[in-house]
């Protein structure tokens, strides 16, 4: 586990998110502070700080957390009217969390290209 990691700790169930969806390697709940009617973080449940350490022994991690992504879509009934999936990584990205994570959001229409 990432020390002070928020979303190691909500995969722990240590601070309370809203899952909707989760399976042995991935868990999917809604963004505090959502850009989109929908909008929900896929994380892998062992800590990786970001795609730039995605290495061979946890590669698979990446199509896993896509494969969530559209599961929960699914859920939400946005995966035929359509969705968006973004990940963020270091300074020029804007990534805050530490803790790899697909952005899946839906329920508007979007921009390209984005901001
Ligand atoms: P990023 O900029 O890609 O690192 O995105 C981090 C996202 O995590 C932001 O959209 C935040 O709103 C979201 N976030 C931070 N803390 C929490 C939390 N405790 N529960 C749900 N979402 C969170
Ligand atoms: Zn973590």
């Amino acid at each position: 586990m990432g020390e002070d990691c928020v979303f190691c700790k909500i995969v722990a169930g240590e601070i309370p998110a809203d899952r909707v969806y989760e399976d042995e390697l991935a868990v999917a709940f809604k963004d505090l502070n959502p850009s989109a009617p929908h909008h929900v973080l896929i994380v892998p449940r062992e800590h990786t700080a970001s795609v730039n350490e995605v290495a061979e022994d946890n590669r698979a991690v990446i199509g896993r957390l896509l494969m969530a992504a559209g599961k929960a879509a699914q859920k939400l009934g946005i995966d035929q009217s359509g969705y968006r999936c973004v990940i963020n990584t270091n300074q020029d990205a804007g990534q805050e969390v530490f803790h790899v994570h697909v952005h899946m959001l839906g329920g508007r229409k979007f921009g390209w290209p984005p901001g």
